[in-house]
């Protein structure tokens, strides 16, 4: 292989083009590296597999051209990977800059040798960013370590997916024979012929066995089994792909002697979130680090307001203001917009003091690199009404709100002599029906808990879940959401203490602490 005409990282071709093989990671954009993140932000084309999930792919400009090749291939003519690797040639050759998005790590099945080909022979120079590889991911979000002085001095990464033509199949005496970890990809499918040859190979039956399935998605799972159980126990579950497995003594956490390998809070939990697309990952990443899985089901959609006519005024009035208030994350997101679009950066709010109606709006404005003059203790409209009361009489107020809500914060600002200009940055609209796909996926797999962060998704998630809801644990965000949960029949399991994620999700876990017993 001729490295030298690997380019080194800080040589810039910029017009002559080049291929930058990049490593994906198992999924969770937040296990990209950041050379891999600098690499999307400027890329003129994403070659990808259709294993990368959305999330990632969103990293790359929204001008950067996008491209799936199917895992196998695409012109059927000859090696899948060489004609891969024309095609990275040809779009590099015309001058750009091609990420060849890969996931988990590029080196590792991934056809690396057979893409690079073409493009070493066109004189194209090219980089390789690693990732994340599904093993190194899956035992992370397992809990246990691949090697270990006492247990594991070798690491096996091999794949069960071997071509029945191949003429050297798998030697499983020797691998059975290796004092170490044994990571199978591409191995839920051939599990019989795997785990089958090993035992028969003379590896112990109760060599624990690890199955890590869709790591670090928001459905991920995890299962602890041994050799000899866990064909039986893969069909019984029918383990979605893509999944990894760990075989060997460090697959299963050393004082845990059933399958309860997960003692965090949320272990084994499925959460159902409900929060709108773009809102809520940080909740996600919560529920995932107390070791529950997520699945993102929106039950409001957010959009434009109906005219954008009256905000675009009141921000070009805004240092008339003496408060602007804002009332929820979404509409720091909506004015901020707005104001950067009319090219108006902080300076047009003059002297007008900003407030926010709990933390989570507090942060958004933080973000947004605003300072945050008030953020009332208690969580709810009448809290900031409350702070305010002590404003000189005929102050002028903002509030900046959604195209629906409570009136109760105008009402009260009003009757205390203020003068108030109620503006929408932005619209919330239920959504009315379930796809299939999610009703599959809430059908397969039972749901532990839902979350509900306001009244509109409190309404809007009893009509789309309907009696699936009460036999789901609820967690409520706020005293207003539980009322308007209550109004409908639905006792809250939990509330919040404060309205912010970590509150939720500490909520959810101390319930399952006081639920579950002990183990032996
Ligand atoms: N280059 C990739 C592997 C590609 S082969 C890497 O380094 O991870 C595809 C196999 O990788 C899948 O069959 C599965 O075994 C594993 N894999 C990839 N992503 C995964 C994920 N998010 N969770 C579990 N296994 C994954």
């Amino acid at each position: 292989m001729p490295r030298d005409r690997l380019s080194s990282p800080s040589a810039h071709h910029d017009h002559h083009g080049k291929v930058l093989f990049v490593g994906a990671g198992p999924g969770d954009p937040g296990l990209l590296t950041v050379r891999a993140l600098e690499c999307l932000r400027r890329a003129d084309v994403v070659v990808y597999d259709t294993l990368v999930p959305a999330a990632v792919l969103d990293i790359a400009a929204s001008t950067a051209e996008r491209l799936a090749v199917p895992r196998d291939g695409q012109d059927g003519d000859g090696d899948p990977g060489q004609a891969t690797g024309r095609l990275l040639s040809r779009l590099a050759a015309a001058g750009r800059t091609v990420v060849r998005l890969k996931g988990g790590d590029p080196a590792v099945f991934g056809r690396l040798s057979e893409e690079m080909g073409p493009v070493w022979d066109a004189g194209i120079p090219v980089e390789i960013i690693p990732g994340v590889t599904a093993a190194a991911a899956a035992a992370a979000a397992a809990g246990i370590p691949l090697t270990s002085r006492a247990a594991a001095s070798s690491l096996t990464i091999l794949t069960g997916h071997e071509a029945a033509d191949k003429r050297e199949g798998i030697d499983f005496r020797q691998l059975a024979a290796l004092p170490g970890t044994l990571v199978i990809y591409m191995g839920v499918e051939q599990v019989e012929r795997w785990s089958g040859g090993l035992l028969s190979a003379g590896k112990p039956a109760d060599t624990p066995v690890t199955i890590v399935s869709h790591c670090s998605w928001p459905d991920q799972r995890i299962a602890v089994s041994t050799l000899a159980r866990c064909a039986a126990d893969f069909e019984r579950h029918n383990w979605p792909s893509p999944a990894v497995v760990i075989v060997g003594e460090v697959a299963q956490p050393v004082d845990v002697a059933s399958t309860l390998a997960d003692r965090r809070p949320l272990a084994g939990r499925r959460v159902l979130n409900t929060r709108p697309p773009g809102q809520g990952d940080e909740f996600d990443a919560l529920v995932r680090a107390a070791g529950g899985s997520s699945l993102r089901v929106p039950a409001i959609r957010i959009g434009a307001p109906e005219s954008w006519q009256p905000l675009d005024e009141a921000i070009r009035q805004a240092d008339t203001f003496d408060w602007i208030v804002f009332a929820s994350a979404n509409g720091v997101r909506g004015f901020m917009d707005r104001l950067r679009g009319a090219g108006l950066d902080g300076r047009a709010l003059g002297t007008a003091r900003l407030a926010a109606i709990g933390p989570a709006t507090r942060e958004a404005l933080e973000h947004a690199g605003f300072a945050c003059d008030l953020t009332p203790t208690l969580f709810r409209s009448e809290g900031m009404t409350a702070a305010l009361a002590q404003s000189p009489k005929r102050s002028r107020f903002l509030l900046v709100r959604a195209n629906r809500g409570r009136d109760v914060m105008r009402r009260e600002f009003e009757a205390a002599g203020h003068v108030v200009r109620e503006v929408a940055a932005y619209s919330s609209e239920p959504v009315e029906l379930l796809d299939a796909a999610t009703v599959a996926a809430i059908d397969q797999m039972p749901v532990d808990w839902i979350t509900i962060t306001s009244s509109l998704i409190a309404e809007s998630a009893i009509r789309l879940f309907g009696p699936w809801i009460s036999q789901w644990r609820v967690a409520s965000l706020s005293p207003i959401t539980s009322a308007t949960l209550r109004q409908h029949g639905i006792e809250p399991t939990v509330e919040a203490s404060a309205a912010v994620a970590e509150s939720l999700v500490a909520a959810m876990a101390d319930w399952e602490a006081a639920h579950t017993p002990p183990l032996a």
